[in-house]
């Protein structure tokens, strides 16, 4: 009898550790009543995180909950549905995709799967379908067996232009697309009435953001969200890395940081100086606002590297 008792203990012990272990991979932060970012690390991709190095977003309605970005993998989907099971027992039944980096949208087909419906813009769509192999191909490398069932599917009926309203559980909101971001076609999930921003990969905070080779250009990502700022005056940002934040910090992290390559790396390229002198000389005067930020050793360098070979 005991024995049975003890033994059905651990089991509850080791299962309620198993939850505690998974569930603090991403941090429910509630933004007001219903609304939660599930906040994910900082850092890279790895097999714990399961390529959800990112933030997402939930909106809890009567009829079942809104998710905004569905997570990298299959197991990153199953990551986002633990943590959302400690805020609601409801269902999602609308995933809307901000973006084509694999954590906004490699985990559509596990939560379709359960019934819900995959939600996005055309121009989001087509970048996410260009860039699929890619990007299953980097997650099985940094992830190995972790990113083992991941199937990407798109939404099957997207979005055409730049603007869709949408009303879905009873909330109005907008999702918009204001130009080349961190991947072209990054969009916005907008609540009119709430002022809160989901702003996908278009801003990152407490982190360094990334310049990627993929089609955009830093210059134009520092245009959309000069766009998007002066446009929505958003109340609160949940960016799409880094906790939730106020426009003025999503300025000092984001925008200003993009301005400042712009106005560092556009001259020099322009002008042919050398590549790495000009990395190493702009990096040495990287002002301290940005420094502070998390992963900026690893991620400067490379960021002006990849600048002065946009401008050239
Ligand atoms: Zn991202």
């Amino acid at each position: 009898m005991f024995k049975t008792l003890l033994k059905a203990f651990t089991a509850a012990a080791l299962a309620t550790y198993a939850f505690a272990a998974q569930a603090s991979v991403l941090q429910p932060v509630k933004v007001t009543d219903n609304i939660y970012a599930l906040v994910g690390p900082l850092g890279q991709r790895d097999a714990a995180n399961a390529g959800d190095n990112a933030t997402f977003g939930a909106i809890v309605t009567p009829d079942g909950v809104i998710l905004i970005d569905s997570g990298a993998t299959k197991a990153g989907a199953e990551l986002i549905e633990t943590t959302l099971k400690t805020v609601t027992p409801k269902p999602v039944r609308w995933v809307i995709n901000t973006g084509s980096q694999d954590h906004r949208w490699l985990g559509n087909a596990t939560f379709a799967a359960q019934g819900a419906k995959i939600i996005a813009l055309d121009s989001t769509v087509k970048v996410q379908q260009a860039n699929a192999a890619k990007e299953l191909q980097g997650l099985k490398m940094l992830l190995g067996e972790t990113a083992a069932g991941t199937t990407p599917m798109s939404s099957p009926d997207p979005l055409p232009g730049d603007e869709a309203k949408l009303t879905l559980g009873g909330i109005d909101l907008e999702l918009r697309r204001f130009g080349n971001g961190h991947f072209p076609g990054d969009a916005v999930v907008w609540l009119p009435k709430q002022r809160i921003a989901f702003s996908g990969d278009l801003v990152f905070a407490d982190r360094l953001l990334g310049v990627l080779d993929n089609g955009s250009r830093v210059d134009q990502w520092a245009q959309t969200f000069k766009t998007f700022a002066a446009t929505l005056k958003p109340e609160i940002i949940v960016p799409g890395h880094g906790k939730p934040c106020s426009l003025a910090q999503a300025q000092a992290q984001t925008g200003d940081y993009l301005d400042w390559l712009v106005r560092e790396v556009k001259p020099a390229a322009q002008n042919m100086d050398d590549l790495e002198k000009t990395v190493q000389r702009v990096h040495a005067a990287t002002p301290e606002a940005f420094r502070k930020l998390d992963n900026f050793e690893g991620i400067d360098k490379k960021n002006i590297n990849r600048a002065y070979l946009e401008f050239q």
